[in-house]
Parts: C-alpha cells; sequence; structure tokens
C-alpha cells in the first residue's frame, strides 16, 4: 500500500459551501471527522460507509465549523480534538494540542500547525505520512480567510508556513468556494497560464457539480495570488515592486474584502 493510502479520505458537503471530512487510518481504522459544522449529513455518510468516528477534529470556533461536533461526539461516543489556545470557545476538548504538543491519528504523526489571522486560535492538521493538509479556513482553493482577528501580517506569517509542506500535499479547506476566488484571482494576477488554465478547469468542475478540492500546494504555489504576494512579476503589476511580501497580502487581502 503507497503512504498516500495511509489515509482514506472522504469529503462530505454541508450547509451552503462548508466541507466536512470524514478520514479513517487505514492500518488502524481509526475514523475521525474534520469540522462538522452540520451533523445530519455526516451521519448520513458515516452510516454509508459503516464506519464509526473515534475523532472529531476543529480547525476553529466558528459554527460553520464546529456546530455539529457535540452532537457527532455524543451519539458515537467521539473525542474532540482542537487548538487548546481556543479551548475556551471550542467544545470541551478531551485532545487540546498545540505546535509543540502535536497530536497522533490513529498511529499517524500529526503536525498542528498554528495559523492565526482568520482566527488568532486557528490550526491547521497536516498529516505527512499521507501528505494531506486539513487547513479550515487559512487557506482556500485560490484564496485566504478574512481576517476576523489577525492582522495580515500574522496571515502571510501562516500561509507562508504552510507553503513550505511539500508540494504534493493535499489541501482539504473548509469551503468550496474557488470559482469566486478564481474570478478575484484573474483580476490580480491575469497573465499567469497556471492560473488561467485552473479557473477553466474550476468553471468545469463546478458545471459538473464535482468538487474543486483537494487542490495540492504545489498548485496553489502556482495560482494563489494569496500564496504569491511575493512573486516579483505580481508585485509589479500591482504597482508594489518595491514593497516586501507581507505588504503585497495586505493589499490583496484589502482589495478582495473590497470585491
Ligand atoms: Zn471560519
Ligand atoms: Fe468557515
Amino acid at each position: 500500500m503507497s503512504t498516500l493510502d495511509a489515509l482514506e479520505i472522504h469529503l462530505v458537503p454541508v450547509l451552503t459551501d462548508n466541507y466536512a471530512y470524514i478520514l479513517r487510518d487505514t492500518d488502524t481504522e481509526t475514523v475521525g471527522v474534520v469540522d462538522p459544522g452540520e451533523a445530519e449529513p455526516v451521519e448520513a455518510a458515516l452510516t454509508q460507509l459503516g464506519w464509526r468516528p473515534e475523532w472529531i477534529i476543529l480547525t476553529h470556533h466558528h459554527g460553520d465549523h464546529i456546530a455539529g461536533a457535540e452532537r457527532l461526539a455524543g451519539g458515537y461516543n467521539a473525542k474532540i480534538a482542537g487548538a487548546a489556545a481556543d479551548s475556551k470557545r471550542l467544545p470541551p476538548l478531551d485532545a487540546a494540542v498545540t505546535a509543540e504538543t502535536g497530536w497522533d491519528f490513529g498511529g499517524q504523526t500529526v503536525e498542528v500547525i498554528e495559523t492565526p489571522g482568520h482566527t488568532i486560535g486557528h490550526i491547521a492538521y497536516h498529516f505527512p505520512r499521507a501528505r494531506a493538509l486539513f487547513a479550515g479556513d487559512t487557506l482556500f482553493s485560490l484564496g485566504c480567510g478574512r481576517l476576523f482577528e489577525g492582522t495580515a501580517a500574522q496571515m502571510w506569517d501562516s500561509l507562508s508556513k504552510l507553503a513550505e509542506l511539500p508540494p504534493e500535499t493535499r489541501v482539504y479547506c473548509g469551503h468550496e468556494y474557488t470559482q469566486n476566488l478564481a474570478a478575484f484571482a484573474l483580476t490580480i494576477d491575469p497573465n499567469n497560464p497556471a492560473l488561467r488554465q485552473r479557473a477553466e478547469e474550476v468553471v468545469q468542475l463546478r458545471a459538473d457539480d464535482k468538487p474543486t478540492i483537494p487542490t495540492t500546494i504545489g498548485k496553489e504555489l502556482a495560482t494563489n495570488p494569496f500564496l504569491r504576494a511575493g512573486e516579483p512579476s505580481l508585485k509589479h503589476a500591482l504597482g508594489m515592486a518595491e514593497a516586501d511580501a507581507a505588504a503585497v497580502f495586505a493589499e490583496i487581502r484589502r482589495r478582495k474584502d473590497a470585491a
């Protein structure tokens, strides 16, 4: 079995445009649910798979990521993992994790990456063996989360940590926002051929009612303007050739918020 198969991942659309994910470690058959913003569709998917989760895994405290957590934890007698820093505003945590503690899911080492910006306590979960990242609302395909709590500098720092992961790492984010974000990305980086190709692919996927997720770190480095704020061509196009990447990132974020 290839290491990529170390984790089986099922995507579950919830609410309007959120994704929850059902995971299973293929060695130990440990099952987890990431960011259940709603319980019912996750329960239906679990029933179909015949699986019972041992863990509910949370990236941040927003309702569209946690609203189903306590019902699932109660119904399946599952435990909840989340950021120690946000334990006061998350459901009661059985595993309160930090970058220092890391985590373990069914014997797989999980790297906890602290990604303040969207919220202060936001974390992402990196499964190195499976080459998978659960990014919540920090990194989207072709975008990033809004700055509800952190500063642009913090978010740039957080995204820079994710950008350093192996390029083949599959990225599972919290929302299906890609088509809207592609249209915005093209206003920032219109001459990027990789972006233009991805934008076309995304239109086709959505027309076929298919998810645009997962993406990969490598694809995002080539196409996502929020990760490309340090690129000379992009800086030049924004008239910010002399600015540092964090300042360029802040300007792109400002433009998206105003769009
Ligand atoms: Zn959020
Ligand atoms: Fe969200």
